[in-house]
Protein backbone atom coordinates (compact mmCIF):
# COMPACT_ATOMS: atom_id res chain seq x y z
CA UNK A 1 0.00 0.00 0.00
CA UNK A 2 1.72 3.36 -1.19
CA UNK A 3 1.38 5.90 0.95
CA UNK A 4 1.52 9.35 0.19
CA UNK A 5 2.20 10.42 3.71
CA UNK A 6 5.17 8.57 4.29
CA UNK A 7 7.81 11.68 3.07
CA UNK A 8 10.52 9.66 1.48
CA UNK A 9 14.54 10.15 3.07
CA UNK A 10 17.53 9.17 2.14
CA UNK A 11 20.48 9.31 4.17
CA UNK A 12 24.12 8.78 3.78
CA UNK A 13 25.92 6.91 6.42
CA UNK A 14 29.91 8.03 5.95
CA UNK A 15 31.12 5.44 8.53
CA UNK A 16 34.74 5.90 9.66
CA UNK A 17 35.48 7.38 6.28
CA UNK A 18 36.85 11.24 5.77
CA UNK A 19 38.68 13.64 7.80
CA UNK A 20 36.62 17.37 8.06
CA UNK A 21 37.77 18.98 4.98
CA UNK A 22 37.39 15.95 3.00
CA UNK A 23 33.35 15.71 4.56
CA UNK A 24 32.70 19.28 4.79
CA UNK A 25 33.65 19.30 1.18
CA UNK A 26 31.50 16.55 0.33
CA UNK A 27 28.99 18.13 2.31
CA UNK A 28 29.36 21.37 0.33
CA UNK A 29 29.04 19.37 -2.92
CA UNK A 30 26.10 17.34 -2.23
CA UNK A 31 24.06 20.79 -0.93
CA UNK A 32 24.77 22.40 -4.18
CA UNK A 33 23.48 19.53 -6.40
CA UNK A 34 20.34 19.10 -4.43
CA UNK A 35 17.10 20.03 -6.48
CA UNK A 36 15.51 23.30 -4.57
CA UNK A 37 12.47 21.95 -4.95
CA UNK A 38 13.12 18.44 -3.37
CA UNK A 39 10.34 17.38 -1.47
CA UNK A 40 12.02 14.51 0.44
CA UNK A 41 14.34 14.43 3.48
CA UNK A 42 18.22 14.02 3.52
CA UNK A 43 20.11 13.15 6.17
CA UNK A 44 23.65 13.05 6.22
CA UNK A 45 25.95 11.14 8.83
CA UNK A 46 29.64 12.04 9.13
CA UNK A 47 32.08 10.24 11.61
CA UNK A 48 31.57 12.48 15.06
CA UNK A 49 34.55 14.36 14.30
CA UNK A 50 33.50 15.58 11.31
CA UNK A 51 29.88 17.03 12.30
CA UNK A 52 31.18 20.58 13.28
CA UNK A 53 32.41 20.99 9.61
CA UNK A 54 29.84 19.87 8.35
CA UNK A 55 26.97 21.50 10.14
CA UNK A 56 28.61 24.22 9.10
CA UNK A 57 29.28 23.00 5.17
CA UNK A 58 25.36 23.09 5.17
CA UNK A 59 24.54 26.26 6.35
CA UNK A 60 21.62 27.31 4.88
CA UNK A 61 20.00 23.78 3.09
CA UNK A 62 17.44 21.57 4.79
CA UNK A 63 20.34 18.93 5.11
CA UNK A 64 19.64 16.87 8.74
CA UNK A 65 22.69 16.18 10.31
CA UNK A 66 23.16 12.54 12.49
CA UNK A 67 25.30 10.62 14.11
CA UNK A 68 25.98 7.55 13.32
CA UNK A 69 25.69 6.33 16.99
CA UNK A 70 24.98 8.09 20.63
CA UNK A 71 25.34 7.17 24.28
CA UNK A 72 23.24 6.26 26.13
CA UNK A 73 23.59 8.08 29.32
CA UNK A 74 23.72 12.06 29.28
CA UNK A 75 27.54 12.23 31.40
CA UNK A 76 29.62 10.65 33.12
CA UNK A 77 32.68 8.31 33.30
CA UNK A 78 31.51 6.66 29.70
CA UNK A 79 35.16 7.09 27.75
CA UNK A 80 34.34 6.82 24.47
CA UNK A 81 30.97 7.59 23.93
CA UNK A 82 29.12 10.79 22.95
CA UNK A 83 25.58 11.46 24.62
CA UNK A 84 22.65 12.42 23.14
CA UNK A 85 23.21 16.30 24.45
CA UNK A 86 26.76 16.40 22.86
CA UNK A 87 25.43 15.66 19.76
CA UNK A 88 22.68 18.02 19.55
CA UNK A 89 25.42 20.61 20.46
CA UNK A 90 27.20 19.50 17.54
CA UNK A 91 23.82 20.53 15.42
CA UNK A 92 22.79 16.97 15.04
CA UNK A 93 18.58 16.22 14.99
CA UNK A 94 19.20 12.90 14.17
CA UNK A 95 21.24 9.52 15.53
CA UNK A 96 21.56 5.89 13.78
CA UNK A 97 21.28 3.18 16.39
CA UNK A 98 22.13 -0.41 16.10
CA UNK A 99 24.04 -0.44 12.96
CA UNK A 100 24.79 -3.65 12.14
CA UNK A 101 28.90 -3.05 11.96
CA UNK A 102 27.63 -2.06 15.88
CA UNK A 103 26.33 -4.83 16.66
CA UNK A 104 28.57 -7.18 14.98
CA UNK A 105 31.97 -5.69 16.20
CA UNK A 106 30.91 -3.57 18.75
CA UNK A 107 28.71 -6.45 20.24
CA UNK A 108 25.93 -4.40 21.08
CA UNK A 109 22.78 -6.44 21.83
CA UNK A 110 19.34 -5.04 21.40
CA UNK A 111 19.16 -4.62 25.24
CA UNK A 112 22.10 -1.61 24.71
CA UNK A 113 20.21 -0.28 21.39
CA UNK A 114 16.59 -0.55 23.48
CA UNK A 115 18.60 2.10 25.91
CA UNK A 116 19.98 4.21 22.96
CA UNK A 117 16.96 4.35 21.76
CA UNK A 118 15.09 5.81 24.77
CA UNK A 119 17.85 8.38 25.61
CA UNK A 120 18.31 9.52 21.63
CA UNK A 121 13.94 9.77 21.80
CA UNK A 122 14.12 11.65 25.41
CA UNK A 123 16.50 13.96 24.34
CA UNK A 124 14.57 14.93 21.10
CA UNK A 125 16.74 13.39 18.48
CA UNK A 126 15.17 11.27 15.47
CA UNK A 127 16.46 7.79 15.92
CA UNK A 128 17.14 6.08 12.78
CA UNK A 129 16.56 2.46 13.86
CA UNK A 130 18.41 -0.82 11.71
CA UNK A 131 17.53 -4.11 12.21
CA UNK A 132 18.62 -7.09 9.41
CA UNK A 133 19.43 -10.63 9.29
CA UNK A 134 22.63 -12.42 8.82
CA UNK A 135 22.63 -14.42 5.22
CA UNK A 136 22.82 -17.66 7.61
CA UNK A 137 19.33 -15.77 9.53
CA UNK A 138 18.11 -15.79 5.94
CA UNK A 139 19.38 -19.15 4.56
CA UNK A 140 18.27 -20.93 7.83
CA UNK A 141 14.45 -19.49 7.01
CA UNK A 142 15.28 -17.10 9.83
CA UNK A 143 15.19 -13.71 8.78
CA UNK A 144 10.93 -12.85 10.17
CA UNK A 145 11.92 -13.92 13.89
CA UNK A 146 15.56 -12.29 13.79
CA UNK A 147 13.28 -8.90 12.92
CA UNK A 148 10.85 -9.40 15.06
CA UNK A 149 13.16 -10.22 18.01
CA UNK A 150 15.22 -7.40 17.30
CA UNK A 151 12.25 -4.83 17.01
CA UNK A 152 10.46 -5.92 19.89
CA UNK A 153 13.41 -5.55 21.76
CA UNK A 154 14.68 -2.00 20.73
CA UNK A 155 11.22 -0.72 21.44
CA UNK A 156 10.73 -2.55 24.84
CA UNK A 157 9.31 0.17 27.10
CA UNK A 158 8.67 2.99 24.52
CA UNK A 159 5.15 4.04 24.09
CA UNK A 160 4.02 4.52 20.54
CA UNK A 161 3.64 8.47 21.51
CA UNK A 162 7.69 8.17 22.04
CA UNK A 163 8.38 6.06 19.41
CA UNK A 164 6.06 8.41 16.81
CA UNK A 165 9.66 9.93 15.22
CA UNK A 166 11.58 6.93 15.03
CA UNK A 167 12.64 5.75 11.04
CA UNK A 168 13.87 2.39 10.74
CA UNK A 169 16.20 1.23 7.93
CA UNK A 170 16.08 -2.71 7.01
CA UNK A 171 19.38 -3.40 6.28
CA UNK A 172 20.23 -7.44 5.43
CA UNK A 173 23.59 -7.94 6.94
CA UNK A 174 24.77 -9.30 3.79
CA UNK A 175 23.65 -7.01 1.50
CA UNK A 176 25.89 -4.26 3.33
CA UNK A 177 29.09 -2.85 1.59
CA UNK A 178 29.29 -6.65 -0.49
CA UNK A 179 27.60 -5.04 -3.76
CA UNK A 180 24.74 -7.88 -3.42
CA UNK A 181 21.67 -5.83 -3.13
CA UNK A 182 18.68 -7.00 -1.85
CA UNK A 183 16.01 -7.60 -4.94
CA UNK A 184 13.28 -5.07 -4.83
CA UNK A 185 10.88 -8.03 -4.03
CA UNK A 186 13.05 -9.56 -1.08
CA UNK A 187 13.16 -5.67 0.00
CA UNK A 188 9.74 -4.98 -0.25
CA UNK A 189 8.64 -8.54 1.38
CA UNK A 190 10.54 -7.70 4.27
CA UNK A 191 9.54 -4.18 4.66
CA UNK A 192 5.91 -5.54 4.31
CA UNK A 193 6.97 -7.63 7.42
CA UNK A 194 8.37 -4.94 9.34
CA UNK A 195 5.45 -3.21 9.02
CA UNK A 196 2.77 -5.58 10.25
CA UNK A 197 5.15 -5.53 13.23
CA UNK A 198 4.83 -2.30 13.81
CA UNK A 199 1.11 -2.62 13.42
CA UNK A 200 1.00 -5.61 15.96
CA UNK A 201 3.46 -3.26 18.60
CA UNK A 202 2.23 -0.11 18.14
CA UNK A 203 -1.58 -0.64 16.30
CA UNK A 204 -2.67 0.64 12.53
CA UNK A 205 -1.97 4.10 12.64
CA UNK A 206 1.29 4.21 13.90
CA UNK A 207 2.63 1.50 11.03
CA UNK A 208 1.00 2.71 8.35
CA UNK A 209 2.70 6.24 9.34
CA UNK A 210 6.27 4.82 10.16
CA UNK A 211 9.34 5.20 7.68
CA UNK A 212 11.23 2.15 6.61
CA UNK A 213 14.19 2.57 4.84
CA UNK A 214 16.20 0.40 2.91
CA UNK A 215 19.47 0.31 3.20
CA UNK A 216 22.27 -2.86 1.85
CA UNK A 217 24.36 -1.67 -1.53
CA UNK A 218 21.60 1.07 -2.88
CA UNK A 219 23.43 2.57 -5.94
CA UNK A 220 22.63 5.12 -8.85
CA UNK A 221 21.62 2.31 -10.74
CA UNK A 222 19.26 0.25 -8.38
CA UNK A 223 18.03 3.11 -6.35
CA UNK A 224 14.57 3.77 -9.00
CA UNK A 225 13.44 0.21 -8.82
CA UNK A 226 13.85 -0.28 -5.23
CA UNK A 227 12.27 3.31 -4.56
CA UNK A 228 9.32 1.97 -6.43
CA UNK A 229 8.12 -0.24 -3.91
CA UNK A 230 5.22 0.70 -2.18
CA UNK A 231 6.82 -0.20 1.15
CA UNK A 232 10.34 1.02 0.87
CA UNK A 233 10.23 4.78 2.09
CA UNK A 234 13.81 5.70 1.27
CA UNK A 235 17.70 4.50 1.28
CA UNK A 236 20.18 4.00 3.85
CA UNK A 237 23.35 4.36 1.82
CA UNK A 238 27.02 3.77 2.55
CA UNK A 239 29.61 3.69 -0.36
CA UNK A 240 27.63 5.36 -2.83
CA UNK A 241 27.16 8.09 -0.27
CA UNK A 242 30.55 8.89 -0.35
CA UNK A 243 30.98 10.08 -3.93
CA UNK A 244 28.73 13.47 -4.46
CA UNK A 245 27.61 12.63 -7.97
CA UNK A 246 26.65 9.30 -7.23
CA UNK A 247 24.60 9.91 -3.55
CA UNK A 248 23.27 13.54 -5.64
CA UNK A 249 21.35 10.64 -8.53
CA UNK A 250 20.43 8.29 -5.18
CA UNK A 251 19.01 11.14 -3.60
CA UNK A 252 17.13 12.79 -7.07
CA UNK A 253 15.66 8.64 -7.75
CA UNK A 254 12.96 8.13 -10.50
CA UNK A 255 10.49 5.64 -9.21
CA UNK A 256 10.24 2.89 -12.24
CA UNK A 257 6.65 2.47 -10.62
CA UNK A 258 3.85 4.87 -9.25
CA UNK A 259 4.62 4.88 -5.61
C1 LIG B 1 25.23 1.12 5.50
O1 LIG B 1 26.29 1.58 5.86
O2 LIG B 1 24.27 1.16 6.26
C2 LIG B 1 25.15 0.52 4.17
C3 LIG B 1 23.99 0.09 3.76
O3 LIG B 1 26.31 0.44 3.43
P1 LIG B 1 26.42 0.13 1.85
O4 LIG B 1 25.45 1.04 1.14
O5 LIG B 1 27.83 0.43 1.48
O6 LIG B 1 26.04 -1.30 1.65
Amino acid sequence: MASTKRIPMIAGNWKMHLTSREAADLAAAIKKGLDPDLKHEVLLAPGFTCLHAVKAALAGSKVFLSSQDVAWEEKGAFTGAVSPSQLIDAGCTAAIIGHSERRKIFLETDEIINKKLKAAIKAGLVPVLCIGETLEERESQKTYRVLETQLVGAFAGISAAEAAKTVIAYEPVWAIGTGKTATPDQAQDAHVFVRKQMERIYGKDYAEAVRILYGGSVKADNVDELMSQPDIDGALVGGESLKADKFLRVIHFQPVLSR
